[in-house]
Parts: structure tokens; sequence; C-alpha cells
């Protein structure tokens, strides 16, 4: 490469890094304090919220919306019924919500709301408070909100609640009342119903007045260990059922979830730059010994996400025992914790990377769901692979596996659905989980790994703190790439189009071999051909899609062959093999293609 290439390379990545998402880009601004009081023998608590709302949108507010997770846990919610009605629904919920009794479900009760000092009226429809303004909330103003709020926290039946399976006494997530996300789409009043996950970027200043017997975990910085005589703290106190007052602060966040338990114990890590990992788990002897040995690889996995996404920016990350299998959340994530070791890995990973997918990188987890699970599982495959010494050579492959298996039920939807409206929960969860990883392993396939490894900085280092949706994340890729992509977002997100390329016919002609290959799929896509001679020697081929008008960067040896324009079912090419003749013809040697017809992708030659 040139120096002037480099110059320009270096000019243009600067240039990227330093623009804003996009000119027309805003977010709304909510800065929560809460001071919280829980009484741990009924499971009841109250609250008293400020939030200080900035609209940064160009539009008037006339209302605004509050979710109330909590009732979602009472018989007859939309949680409670589209459980009993989904042919494979998540059986910690079916059958679980209709049983619970009066002083078993949850709920957030407002007992008073104001705006700036004047009362508003609202009403309550299942998980969503709506709020009809008396002062309209014009563009660049700020309003405060002021609310009193009683809680009754569930009997656990997803996420959160009390004593869960483990024993854990306070799965605290989802558990205040918590302002709707306003952006460019509109409200996002999504009702409580399964998936949950897009809020207003803010500031938390939370304090949590609880017996003192319990430990407190959850997102933000422990304001106050020295009052509380807690863990770290120079000072250690004797532990009684006088009340504490636990203040926390979690800035430039979207969530805060907190967990407490009385038999906590209570580990942490160092990390550079003055950061710590916590690890709260429970004193039971049958765990200790896996919750020790987790600790420097949990350490190791945040590095791992810190070299291939971007740093950590937030002074703690806990790992909490508690909720019903593994939950992120601001700066912390809620994991079970009576597993197999590999099993305590696997979640840990999953869940910190999204503490990148999903906590910095915030999408909106119920249009976009593919984005923050699909992405996280990629990069957690590769974490674990890597820190667990695996030695997979496609860690990702699984992935693959689940989606040919979706495919071939005839249950997929596009991953455009809304995450509450698949038919079925093994369509969501592919979807997202699977579908979603392979959206990111096919992409550096269809672009070359190093692409994709400085699309993934570039994206956080564009969207962070911020709420990327696809396109925005698309148009990171091209901008890397240097390649048009609309056609990739459009049929493998918007659509359930499938690829498959196959080869037809193989004519030998004297020194020549003519290769007539077939695009069977609707889904466009670059194709690779691997040919393998009779001395085992191999040539790759590369067939670049004429829609991408452009291509990427490939080993000297491989051989790269005029664009296939997609509405052309069959491409020919020749192969001047010389004396020596052909063994195999491959398709997708690599395997990165999610081609859902393995049986037209290899022809071998009988010589
Ligand atoms: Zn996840």
């Amino acid at each position: 490469m040139s120096k002037n290439k480099l110059l320009f390379l270096a000019f243009i990545s600067t240039f990227i890094a330093l623009a804003q998402p996009h000119p027309s880009y805003w977010q709304q601004q909510a800065n929560y304090k809460m001071d919280v009081d829980v009484n741990v023998k009924n499971y009841t608590y109250t609250g008293e919220q400020t939030i200080t709302y900035t609209n940064n949108s160009p539009d008037t507010l006339h209302h605004i919306y509050y979710h109330l997770y909590f009732n979602a846990f009472q018989p007859g919610s939309e949680m409670d019924i589209r459980n009993q009605h989904l042919k494979d629904s998540d059986k910690r919920v079916k059958g679980r919500i209709n049983k619970l009794k009066q002083n078993e479900i949850g709920f957030l009760k407002v007992n008073s709301l104001f705006q700036n000092d004047k009362k508003l009226d609202y009403s309550v429809a299942g998980t969503i408070l709506e709020v009809n303004l008396q002062t309209p909330i014009l563009p660049g103003q700020t309003s405060t909100f002021k609310m009193d709020f009683t809680g009754q926290i569930p009997k656990q039946i997803r996420r959160s609640g009390r004593n869960n399976a483990e024993g854990v006494a306070l799965s605290m997530t989802q558990w205040y009342p918590k302002l709707v996300e306003y952006d460019i789409e509109g409200w996002h009043a999504d009702p409580y119903i399964g998936r949950e996950f897009h809020g207003v970027w803010g500031n938390y200043d939370v304090h949590i007045n609880i017996n003192g017997k319990y430990t407190v975990a959850g997102s933000g910085v422990l304001q106050n260990p020295d009052d509380i005589g807690h863990g770290y703290s120079t000072t250690v106190k004797e532990k009684n059922s006088k009340k504490l007052n636990w203040h926390f602060i979690a800035n430039n966040v979207h969530d805060f979830a907190w967990a407490a338990d009385p038999e906590y114990m209570h580990d942490f890590l160092p990390l550079d730059g003055n950061k710590k990992l916590h690890f709260f788990y429970k004193n039971d002897k049958d765990i200790i010994a896996n919750w020790k040995k987790l600790q420097p690889v949990a350490k190791q996995l945040l590095t791992y996400y810190e070299t291939h996404i971007g740093p950590y920016p937030y002074p703690q990350y806990s790992i909490i025992q508690g909720g019903d299998g593994g939950m992120e959340y601001a700066m912390c994530t809620l994991i079970t914790g009576e597993r197999k070791f590999g099993s305590l890995v696997g979640v840990t990973a999953h869940e910190m990377a999204h503490a990148w997918f999903q906590h910095i990188l915030a999408t909106n987890e119920s249009k976009n769901e593919w984005m923050d699970e699909g992405f996280t599982t990629y990069i957690s495959n590769l974490a674990e692979n890597e820190v667990l010494q695996n030695n997979q050579s496609f860690p990702n492959e699984g992935s693959y596996k689940s989606y040919q298996k979706l495919v071939e039920s005839g249950l997929e939807q596009p991953q455009t659905t809304h995450s509450d409206r698949y038919s079925y929960n093994f369509a969501y969860g592919v979807s997202a989980y699977s579908k979603g990883a392979i959206f990111m392993e096919q992409l550096g396939y269809i672009v070359g790994q190093e692409n994709l490894a400085k699309i993934i900085k570039e994206y956080y280092t564009h969207w962070k703190f911020k709420h990327p949706n696809p396109n925005d994340f698309k148009r990171i890729a091209e901008k890397i790439s240097d390649m048009q992509l609309d056609w990739y977002l459009t049929d493998w997100t918007k659509t359930t189009n499938t690829i498959d390329y196959g080869i037809t016919t193989v004519e030998k002609k004297k020194k020549n071999t003519q290769i007539t290959l077939e695009r069977v799929g609707l889904m466009p896509m670059p194709v690779e051909v691997l040919i393998t001679f009779e001395d085992n020697t191999t040539q790759l081929f590369y067939i670049p899609l004429q829609m991408m008008r452009g291509q990427k960067p490939v080993a000297k040896t491989t051989t790269i062959l005029k664009d296939w324009a997609w509405a052309f079912p069959t491409y020919s090419f020749s192969v001047n093999n010389g004396k020596k003749a052909i063994q195999s013809i491959k398709l997708n040697a690599t395997k990165k293609m999610a081609d859902v017809n393995k049986a037209n992708d290899l022809f071998n030659l009988n010589n």
C-alpha cells in the first residue's frame, strides 16, 4: 500500500471517529433520583422518585408514559395470557402467573405524580402508565416529574422477584416506574410481555433503605461503603436488622437494577484505571469454588471485549447471583449460580458482552432484538473460545446449525418482527441469537475479517451511549468496507429469503474446465469456489456480487472473477488447469455463508 493511500485512510478514519452519529440524531435525557424503603418481611417497598426530563426532540410532547413492569406478574396480565396461548411458552411463566395470590403478585402503584409541582392525572393500562401533561414540554425544555409509588416484589416468575430458585432473596430488575423512551420513531410504550429494553439515557442517584442484614449489589457505584460498613469499606460493622441506607450512583445508563440477600459473599477484582469487577454469590459451600475460579476468567472476558469492541466505560461491573438464568443490566448482570463451571463461564461471557451490546450500544430490544442478542452471541462465543482455550476453529458454527433447523421448520419470521410477536419462542430465539450472530459472522465473510474487526470498533466509537438502529450499523460497515450492503441488511433482516448457491455443470474442454453455478435462493451473496486438483493443491476463486459495488480484500493467491449480477440465475467461468486434473469443486468451503442447501455445494470429478 502506498504512503499516500495510508495517509488518506488515516484521514478517513479520523473523520469517522470525530463525526456525530448523524446530523439529525437526538436522544432524550432522564436523570433519576430515587429513595426507596424496603420491607423485607412482606416484600413491599415505597419510593419517591424525581425525574429531570429533557426533551431533546424537535417535537412538543403532550403525553409521557412510564413502564410499570411489575404489573406483568398478576393473573390476567398480557404476559400471563400470552404465555397461556403460545404453543411453546416459557415454562418459567406458563401456568405460574395465574396462580399467584394477592400477596405474591407484583405491582407498582403510583400514589401521586407532579410535573413541576403541578399535580397530574394519569391512568394505568396494564404495565404502562399513561400521563397527559398539563404543560406540554417544548423542544429543548426540561420538566421535573415527582412521583410517590408503592411496589410489591412478586414471587419470582421471570427475571425479577423474591426468593429465586437458588434462594436469593431479592432480584430487583424492572422494579421502578421507568420513563418510556421517545425517539425518532416516536413513543415506545411497549407493554411488558416478554422483552423489555429500550430506555432513556440518563444518570441515576438511588438510595435503598433496607434491613441491615442484607447485602445490596447492583448498577452504580456505592457512595457510602464506610457508612454501611460493607465490603471494601475500612470499617466492617456487625450486621443487624437495623436498616441501612445504601447510596448508589450510576451515570450515563438507561436502566438501574439491584439484588439483595443476607447471605451474599462479596469479592472484587481490581481492573485497570481504578475500575473494579465485583462478585456477589450465596455463601453456599457447593458453589464457592466455582465462583472463585470464575473471577480471573471474568477479567479475561472483560479484557477480550475491551480489545475487540471498545473500553469498558464505567467504574464497576458486578456479577450477581440472582434472577432465573442470565440477564444483562446496566453495569451488572444477574445470573443463576448453581452451575457447572463451563456453564458459569458461558453465561458470564454472554451477559458481560451485553454490557457493550445493549448497555453501551443501546439498541431497541423489542424491535431489533438480533442486534443485541445476535452481536452478543457472536462475540461471546469468540471470547469464550479464547479464554477457555477451547481451540474451536469456528466457534459460531452452532448458530448456523440452529438457523438451518429454523429454516427447515418453516416457522421462521423476519428479524424485523417485534420480539413479542413471534408465533413461537423457538423462532424468536433462533432469529435473535443465532441468525443475529450469523449476521455478524457472515458480514465478516462479505467484507473480510479485518474490515469486520474495524467495523465493530467503529460502531462502538460512533454509537456508544446512544440508540443505534440497523441502518446505523450498516452505514458504519459500508464506510469501513467501501462496499454497498443495503441488500444484506434488507434480505437478511427484513425477509426470510434464504441463500442457496449450487454447482450445476462442469465441462472439460481440452485445457479448460467450464464451471457453471446457479443461484437457487432469493438472497444475494458473493460466492467463493474452492477447487482442489488431483495433486491436492487448491485454488480459491472469488465472485463478487455486483450490487456490492466493491469487493473484500483477498489473499494474493485468490483469483478474483468478474462480478455476478444478482438477477442472472446462472454464472459460468472457466479454469485453465492445464494438465492438472480437477478433483473437486466446492462452494462455501469456509461455511461462513449460511447456504441452506449443502447438497449442491460439492462436485466431485471422477478421473
Ligand atoms: Zn442475551
